[in-house]
């Protein structure tokens, strides 16, 4: 059988919310401390504890169910989903099931289908060779993560590869660190990401049968398990064999998977209403604080950078995700003078951010906007060329100053004198005759030695395009 397959893709995203304190008690939450020494007889599930629903883990969970359009329950509740293992004290995880707080929201061209709140298990560390229960010598348990507040996002099948998938989880993710929700790092697990494959043949509108892969820890894992399991199943599929619905194990060091269970279903968690905590109801008070605290988000950005400046799809992606350097970008605009496009100043906060390395701000550099638009009007105004205008933002970055100051130091300035130039010109065409007899031929490329002859004698200071016009004149071309 060789039928042309199409992959189909939905995602099950875990995101730690960055509250001060723990889903149901006032324990702090932990980012590496001493383990067991973040917990209390609530998250430890001691007999005879109530838990208490946190506020401000509501309050994210409004801001995410608004930036994804979804719709709010006007009464979520939470569920016990029993099962046992001992990341678990209790016995259950609290979790939302049939009413969860958001559902049939969007982000980008993926609906997600639901978001509910939850609670983090506690962190098993299995010790051995390969850091896997199946074959560790013993397991240890950490309970400070226990009860970190979690919004589990479901997404509809919507995504048809992994590169598609990554973007979109990119996406996501400077959507979700815009908000101010979490610190979504994928390394350190505040952004967990499970995804579920399947293939059908191309045109069909039935999904196939789909395994769910767990354990990829960082973007280019979730697209190397992906693309590991589309060829899996194509083969199978190719082969007339069935794909069996199952859990897999993303292996970092090999890139392969493993199975890991068979499927669980929901009746096998026996779920039933959390009596010991009230619904979540929000108020209109709740929905208002949630609305007003939400910032301009990456993909409406993103638009209005085309929109208003006509800025390119890469670079307008860039600034908006990076949305410091967007911030930098828009006070240049406010800096620069008439002739300077938003485009050529986009281009030189780009060059700015090579130098100082995307996680960096801006805003904190020794680069004022002002001495970058100054700079930007220099290069578009031929007052300096393309490259001594990189050399004097390397000396901005290093020491800051004044543009016109660095120019005048380090003896940039673009020659101002055309007669000068084509001085100059016309002795590099006396100095490389056979070139210039090329050149004359047709032959561009013999134009080299010409040029530079001509940075040679002007330090650099020429500009190409002027130089190359030059010669085409003297030469009659
Ligand atoms: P389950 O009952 O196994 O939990 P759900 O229907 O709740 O399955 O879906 C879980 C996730 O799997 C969702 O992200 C959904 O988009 C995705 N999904 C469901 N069916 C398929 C399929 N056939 N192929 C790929 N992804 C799927
Ligand atoms: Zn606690
Ligand atoms: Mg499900």
């Amino acid at each position: 059988m060789n039928v042309e397959l199409e992959p189909v893709i939905g995602l099950e995203i875990h995101v730690q919310l960055k509250t001060r304190t723990k889903m149901f008690c006032s324990c702090a939450l932990s980012f590496g401390e001493e383990p067991n020494t973040r917990t209390c007889p609530i998250c430890l599930g001691l007999p005879g504890t109530l838990p208490v629903t946190n506020a401000q883990a509501v309050h994210f969970g409004l801001m995410m169910a608004m930036a994804f359009d979804c719709e709010i329950a006007p009464k979520s509740i939470f569920h016990r989903k029993n099962y046992f293992y001992p990341d678990l004290a209790k016995g259950y995880q609290i979790s939302q099931y049939d009413i969860p707080l958001c559902s049939n929201g969007r982000l980008g061209d993926v609906r997600i289908h639901r978001i509910h709140l939850e609670e983090d298990a506690a962190k098993l560390v299995h010790e051995g060779a390969s850091g896997r229960i199946h074959d560790s010598d013993s397991s240890v348990v950490d309970y400070n993560r226990g009860g970190t507040p979690l919004a589990e996002m479901v997404t509809e099948p919507d995504l048809r590869s992994a590169e598609q998938a990554r973007d979109w989880l990119n996406l996501l993710r400077v959507t979700l660190r815009q908000l101010g929700v979490s610190d979504v790092n994928m390394e350190e697990g505040s952004l967990r990401c499970d995804a579920n494959v399947s293939v059908r043949p191309r045109g069909s509108s039935e999904l196939g049968t789909k395994t769910e892969l767990k354990n990829m820890n960082s973007f280019r894992f979730v697209m190397q398990g992906i693309n590991a399991e589309i060829a899996r199943q194509t083969a199978l599929v190719q082969a007339g064999e069935p794909v069996v619905q199952e859990t897999l194990h993303f292996d970092p060091v090999t890139g392969r998977l493993s199975s890991l269970r068979s499927k669980e279903e929901a009746h096998d968690y026996r779920y039933f209403p959390e009596p010991d905590l009230v619904p979540v109801a929000p108020t209109e008070a709740m929905l208002e604080r949630a609305r007003t605290a939400i910032p301009e988000l990456p993909a409406a950005r993103e638009e209005r950078y085309g929109r208003d400046f006509s800025l390119g799809g890469d670079t307008a992606r860039l600034l908006a995700y990076e949305p410091q350097f967007g911030d930098y970008f828009e006070a240049t605009t406010q800096e620069a003078t008439a002739g300077v496009s938003p485009a050529v100043l986009a281009n030189w906060v780009t060059e700015l951010r090579t130098r100082i390395g995307a996680s960096s701000d801006p805003a904190e550099s020794k680069v004022t906007p002002d001495a970058l638009a100054v700079l930007a009007a220099l290069v578009t105004e031929r007052r300096i060329n393309a490259s001594a205008g990189r050399q004097v933002l390397d000396t901005l970055v290093a020491e800051g100053g004044d543009v016109a100051a660095i120019v005048e130091r380090e003896g940039l300035a673009a020659m101002d004198s055309d007669e000068e130039l084509a001085g100059i010109v016309k002795a590099a065409l006396e100095a490389n005759a056979d070139a210039a007899a090329k050149v004359r031929d047709g032959n561009a490329k013999a134009m080299g030695p010409i040029v530079g002859y001509v940075m040679r004698e002007t330090k650099g200071r020429a500009d190409g395009g002027e130089v190359g016009r030059l010669v085409r004149e003297q030469l009659g071309i």
